[in-house]
């Protein structure tokens, strides 16, 4: 089982019940969290998802609509005695904002928690089955995409497998080709579309995508399949998203909250 949930497609605000972005990836078991914006936790009970066995998560970029309910998160696991380590990933100085947290509160975590600081691309996780890997992407300030790769197995249990698949994860960006190819060929790929095309000059100016734009870079990337989310808090209804990207690229549909998208 390879697959990523939604928990949250919106952009900046929670707006018309969208929350800020978060997704879950369950890998083999595993389970991971992408970004953990506001209100991540109450989407995980929500959609009935058991987070305690979430191992690792990985923060995008210091935006709060992509962190602010990681403290959150972190303090309840705390409160229902998590004995499993938590390892977190992001860039600098996520270590210092959360490890304030927690030492003005005087809280005494039960696990460990060991939180990673990511500055360059690379491999962050890897087992013999998987490995997670970070890329940069083009926005306002520092930011990291990430890649879910199966690899490779063995000849004799190759043939219960098809071929390694792939999710890639292209955080909040502008259209940058120089992305490309970190994503090439994968097998399901996340790009943000925080407005339709007819706003592409204000995109471009805060560093954000267009639905369009989206598709082409699915295009140029040769992926399999596109997921938009990341909508603008301007836009009470996205179907006009997935209709725009569509044109362009038609394996296009909008990310929906609670919805498990199999890679
Ligand atoms: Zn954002
Ligand atoms: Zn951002």
């Amino acid at each position: 089982m390879f697959s990523v949930t939604i928990l949250g497609n919106n952009s900046a605000v929670p707006a018309y019940e969208r929350f800020p972005t978060s997704q879950l990836v369950s890998l083999n078991g595993n389970k991971f969290l992408i970004d953990c914006g506001e209100g991540t936790q109450m989407q995980l009970m929500r959609f009935k998802i058991r987070y305690s066995r979430i191992s690792h998560v990985f923060i995008s970029h210091l935006h709060g609509d992509h962190y602010f309910g990681l403290i959150g998160l972190i303090n309840s696991f705390g409160l229902l005695n998590r004995q499993q380590d938590l390892h977190i990933y992001g860039p600098a100085p996520l270590k210092e904002i959360i490890e304030m947290q927690l030492q003005v509160a005087s809280t005494r975590l039960p696990f460990l928690l060991q939180i990673h600081t990511i500055n360059s691309p690379g491999i962050l996780v890897e087992t013999a089955e998987f490995k997670i890997s970070c890329f940069p992407t083009d926005h306002r300030i520092e930011c990291y995409g990430f890649l879910f790769q199966e690899k490779e197995l063995p000849r004799k249990l190759a043939a219960q497998r098809p071929k390694p698949r792939s999710y890639a994860y292209c955080a909040d960006t502008r259209y940058d080709e120089r992305i490309l190819p970190f994503v090439e060929g994968a097998d399901l790929l996340y790009h943000e579309s925080t407005y339709l095309h007819d706003q592409f000059e204000k995109a471009e100016l805060r560093f954000h995508a267009t639905a369009k734009q989206a598709a082409t870079f699915a295009k140029k990337a040769n992926v399999n399949r596109l997921l938009l989310g990341h909508f603008s808090s301007q836009y009470e209804h996205i179907q006009a998203f997935e209709e725009e990207a569509r044109e362009v690229f038609s394996a296009s549909e909008n990310a929906l909250q609670g919805v498990t998208y199999l890679v």
